[in-house]
């Protein structure tokens, strides 16, 4: 199944990749990895710099799974708003998810204040602004639960908003530790320190999955990997029958503009609506735009070029709609599969047949902001402490 269609652009903005081998011996390691995209690059960092000895596998080239599908847009807010959790799953459970929203928005800057290559990532704020009027209602429900708790949010009322912003809606919630970046850079980025940190990479090696024992999992040329613990970070590519009836299953289209002369809109924040599925856009440091929205329920991407193109166009559309003075020139467009979750919670952790198998899928918009909380919880999770956040993502739940 492919995981995207059409032409997509990070990939394009680096031109020097590392390569590595196959897998054409029996091998073993401490932690097993299955997957080197964001997930399994985070996991690999947090693991190797706490002194586990880690072996990544990857079926196809490193980066190049949905990752490069990703919009890059990090927000510590999710596409379910906390009074929505709050309503739920009761207010303790959904503040201590956003906290761990936040906690691993931080973690993530602190990583890539690490990292020796440029990843473009850039702290930017975000805007979530009321599609139509009567939304003004649940941002201001929303903001009150963020406020009490503290979470770095304020309520901008329509007047405000127009005049700072430049957008003519009713209300928006402005939040902060956000941030944009280049994933695949990020991704890129990391294999380098991991390798530096010992970790060992594999590309064009295949696990079945199907045929995963305790310790020990087969590569589809043969070979054995024993392991002590092994972790499924393999994002989109398969439903596991543990999530099966909780993840629900979309395709999306996005795409990048060409670079403008001036940044588009002021301090290039980073924009989404309340309407679900919402439109999002942001700005790169060379002022492309990037989109994206226009979710559908078809669990296939979108092969036909001229469709892809005519949903990004009406995508574009939306945003000129937004701020008038844009004129948007598309230069790539792709169609993607997008999962998420019924309950609008990732599935992180242990596997309950399998004390040694790890799940982190990070389904639903904030992906990557779940990949870095997913490596800190396993991380515990693998040396058998225990970790606060374990129990609302359980993939049992
Ligand atoms: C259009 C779009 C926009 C998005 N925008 C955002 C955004 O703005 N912000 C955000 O945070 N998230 C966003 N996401 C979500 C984000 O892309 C995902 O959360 C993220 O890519 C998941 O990373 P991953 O490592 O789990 O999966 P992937 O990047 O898909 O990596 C999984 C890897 O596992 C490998 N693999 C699979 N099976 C095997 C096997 N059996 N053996 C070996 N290797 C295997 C695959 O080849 C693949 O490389 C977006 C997603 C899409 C599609």
């Amino acid at each position: 199944m492919k995981l995207y269609a059409g032409k997509i652009y990070w990939s394009r903005t680096k031109s020097s990749e590392m390569k590595f081998k196959k897998v054409d011996r029996n091998i073993d390691t401490d932690v097993l990895i299955v997957g080197a995209g964001m997930s399994g690059s985070l996991c690999a960092y947090v693991l190797s710099l706490s002194g586990i000895k880690v072996t990544v596998v990857e079926r196809g080239k490193i980066g190049y799974g949905s990752s490069a599908a990703n919009t890059g847009m990090l927000q510590y807010s999710n596409d379910k708003k906390l009074s929505d959790f709050v309503r739920d799953i009761g207010e303790e459970k959904a503040v201590l998810f956003y906290k761990m929203c936040l906690e691993a928005m931080d973690k993530l800057t602190e990583i890539v204040s690490n990292l020796e290559e440029e990843t473009d990532y850039i702290l930017r704020d975000s805007i979530n602004y009321a599609s139509v009027k009567k939304d003004r209602d649940i941002l201001l429900k929303d903001f009150e639960y963020l406020s009490k708790y503290g979470f770095p949010a304020e309520f901008i009322d329509g007047e405000e908003l127009k005049e700072k912003y430049a957008v003519d809606k009713a209300a928006a919630l402005r939040t902060w530790h956000d941030a944009e970046v280049n994933p695949y850079k990020l991704i890129q980025a990391l294999t380098k320190k991991n390798i530096e940190q010992g970790v060992v990479y594999y590309e064009k090696t295949e696990v079945d999955i199907d045929r995963i024992a305790d310790e020990k999992a087969v590569t589809a040329d043969g070979y054995n990997i024993d392991f002590t613990s092994i972790i499924l970070t393999t994002g989109y590519t398969k439903i596991y029958p543990i999530i099966k009836d909780k993840c629900t299953t979309n395709r999306t289209y996005a795409f990048a503009s060409y670079p403008m002369e001036e940044a588009p809109w002021k301090d290039k924040v980073m924009l989404w609506e309340t309407r679900i599925p919402y439109l999002y856009f942001r700005s790169t440091a060379d002022n492309r735009i990037i989109g994206g929205g226009l979710d559908e329920g078809i669990n296939e991407v979108e092969y036909d070029e001229n469709k892809i193109k005519e949903k990004t166009r009406k995508i574009a559309g939306e945003i000129e709609k937004i701020f008038p003075q844009l004129k948007i020139d598309i230069q790539y467009s792709w169609s993607a599969l997008f999962y998420g979750s019924a309950d609008g919670l990732p599935f992180i952790g242990r596997d309950p047949k399998n004390p040694n198998k790890y799940y982190l899928l990070g389904y639903e918009g904030n992906g990557t902001c779940y990949s870095v909380a997913g490596a800190y919880i396993l991380k515990d999770l693998i040396k058998r402490k225990h970790n606060i956040y374990e129990e609302i993502l359980r993939v049992d739940r």
